[in-house]
C-alpha cells in the first residue's frame, strides 16, 4: 500500500473507495504484495530442490489460500480444520505438512486418508500414537521430527519457540533416540527433520545458529542408518512492523545455503514454513473514528476496529502503524491519541501515544493487518466478524463477507425453561 497523492491505495483501488462500499472495519488484503513476498523466497531457492509450506495460521481465509495454492505452494497446517479449508482451496495434499503438539487420532486419519506429505512429529509419545492409527489404516505415516536446536537466548532473546522449557518439539539430546525409536515403528516411514525457532525473528544469526545445530544431528542421524530426505526449517521470518529490519529472504536464504553447502547438505530437499513474512505487510485493516474523547492525562481515539478484530496488541503489546486514508492537510489540530476499540476490556488498545490529526468520521488504516489478525479474531462483545477483500490491480474480489449476528447465533438453541 502507498499513498498516491494523499489518497492510501492498495495496488490501483483507493481505501476510501472500497470503505465507502463496503464500510468498516474492513481487512484489505494485496494479491501482489502477497506473491511479491513469496516470490523473494522462490529467488532464494533457485536451482534447489524445495518446498515453501505456507504457515496457513497467519492467515487462513480461503481466497489467501487460493492465491498460494496456485502459485504452487504447499502448507503447514496445525488442525483438521486447516487441511479441510487447505483442500477446499484447492491445495495439493502431498504438499501439506501437519505441525502442532497435540494431533488429535481423528485429525491423524483425516490427513492420513487425504495424503498429505509430512506428519512433523512434535513428542515422542505422537509417535507411537501416529503409527498405530496409521497401522488401524494400512498405511504408513511419512514423518519429520521437530527439533528443539535450543538457541542460545541470550544472544537472541525473541526466539520463542526453539528453546529448552517450551512445548514445541524434542529435546536435541534425545532426538537421536527418538529418531530410532521412530524407524522400530511399522507405521511410520521417517523422511525428514524439521524445526522451528520462532516467530518475527528480524536477524540472520539464530538461524544460521539453529542450522548448524540441525545439521549436527542430521549426519548423526543418518550415521545412525536412518535416511533422511528432507530438512525443513520452519518458519518465523519477521517484517517491518516499526522499523523493524529483518533480512529479505532471499538475502537470508542466500547464507544459510552458502553455510549448508559448506557443510555438504546442499542436496537435501529443503522445506520452510513461513508464515507471517508471506502475508503480514500485505495487509490493513480499514477502520472509522467514532469518537475523540480528550482526557486530563490521556486522549482517546476510539475506533470502530477493536482487540476482537486486531488481537495483537492484546496479546504481545504488538505495534502496528496507524496512518490515516486520506493524507490531506487538515485544520484538525494534531494530537498524541491511544488508539482504542468499543470493547469493554483496558486491554482493548490499538496504538498507543501516537500522534494524530483526527475527528469523529475520519478513516484510518491499521498496517501490517495481514497476519495473525483476522485468523486470531474473535465474536468477542457478540462483534461480527469484519470484511474481507482481495485486491488484484483494480480489481476487487470480496473473500469473506461481514458476518451478522445471526451468522454467530446460528449453532445456538433457545431451551425450554
Ligand atoms: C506459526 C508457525 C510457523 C509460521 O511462523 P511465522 O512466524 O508466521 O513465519 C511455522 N511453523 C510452525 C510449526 C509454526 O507453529
Amino acid at each position: 500500500m502507498a499513498y498516491h497523492g494523499a489518497v492510501l491505495q492498495v495496488e490501483d483501488v483507493a481505501l476510501s473507495q472500497l470503505a465507502a462500499e463496503h464500510g468498516t472495519p474492513l481487512f484489505v488484503y494485496s494479491k501482489a504484495s502477497m506473491l511479491a513476498a513469496l516470490a523473494a523466497y522462490q529467488r532464494g531457492f533457485a536451482g534447489r530442490h524445495a518446498q515453501i509450506c505456507y504457515a496457513m495460521k497467519a492467515n487462513s481465509s480461503l481466497g489467501v489460500l487460493q492465491v498460494f495454492a496456485s502459485a504452487g505452494c504447499g502448507f503447514d497446517i496445525v488442525s483438521g480444520g486447516e487441511l479441510e479449508r487447505v483442500l477446499a482451496a484447492g491445495g495439493d495434499a502431498a504438499k501439506i505438512i501437519f505441525s502442532g503438539v497435540g494431533k488429535t487420532r481423528g485429525e491423524m486419519r483425516q490427513a492420513l486418508q487425504a495424503g498429505i506429505g509430512c506428519f512433523n512429529v512434535e513428542s515422542e509419545a505422537e509417535l507411537d500414537v501416529l503409527s498405530a492409527v496409521a497401522e488401524s489404516l494400512a498405511l504408513r505415516a511419512p514423518i519429520s521430527i521437530r527439533v528443539n536446536p535450543n538457541v542460545d537466548p541470550k544472544t537472541h532473546p525473541y526466539i520463542s519457540t526453539g528453546l529448552k522449557d517450551n512445548k514445541f518439539g524434542v529435546a536435541h539430546e534425545d532426538a537421536l533416540r527418538i529418531y530410532q525409536h521412530a524407524a522400530s515403528l511399522k507405521g511410520l516411514q521417517v523422511v525428514g527433520i524439521d524445526c522451528h525457532i520462532g516467530s518475527q525473528i528480524t536477524d540472520a544469526t539464530p538461524y544460521l545458529d539453529a542450522m548448524d545445530r540441525v545439521l549436527d544431528l542430521v549426519a548423526s542421524i543418518e550415521a545412525s542408518g536412518i535416511a533422511l530426505t528432507h530438512i525443513d526449517f520452519g518458519g518465523g521470518l519477521g517484517i517491518n512492523y516499526n522499523n523493524d529490519t529483518p533480512p529479505a529472504a532471499d538475502a537470508l536464504w542466500a547464507q544459510l545455503l552458502r553455510k549448508l553447502d559448506e557443510r555438504g547438505f546442499g542436496h537435501k530437499k529443503l522445506m520452510i514454513e513461513p508464515g507471517r513474512s508471506l502475508v503480514g505487510n500485505a495487509g490493513v485493516c480499514v477502520t472509522e473514528v467514532l469518537y475523540v474523547k480528550p482526557g486530563e492525562l490521556k486522549n482517546f481515539c476510539i475506533i470502530d476496529a477493536a482487540m476482537n478484530d486486531l488481537p495483537r496488541p492484546a496479546m504481545y503489546q504488538a505495534f502496528h502503524a496507524i496512518v490515516p486514508l486520506l493524507a490531506n492537510p487538515t485544520d484538525t489540530p494534531e494530537a498524541r491519541y491511544d488508539v482504542v476499540g468499543p470493547i469493554c476490556e483496558s486491554g482493548d488498545w490499538i496504538g498507543r501515544d501516537r500522534t494524530l490529526a483526527v475527528k469523529s468520521g475520519d478513516q484510518l488504516a491499521v498496517l501490517s493487518a495481514g497476519a495473525y489478525c483476522m485468523s486470531m479474531s474473535s465474536n468477542y462483545n457478540t462483534r461480527s466478524r469484519a470484511v474481507e477483500l482481495l485486491v488484484d490491480r483494480a480489481t476487487v474480489h470480496v473473500i469473506r463477507e461481514r458476518e451478522s449476528t445471526a451468522d454467530q447465533m446460528r449453532l445456538e438453541r433457545l431451551v425450554a425453561l
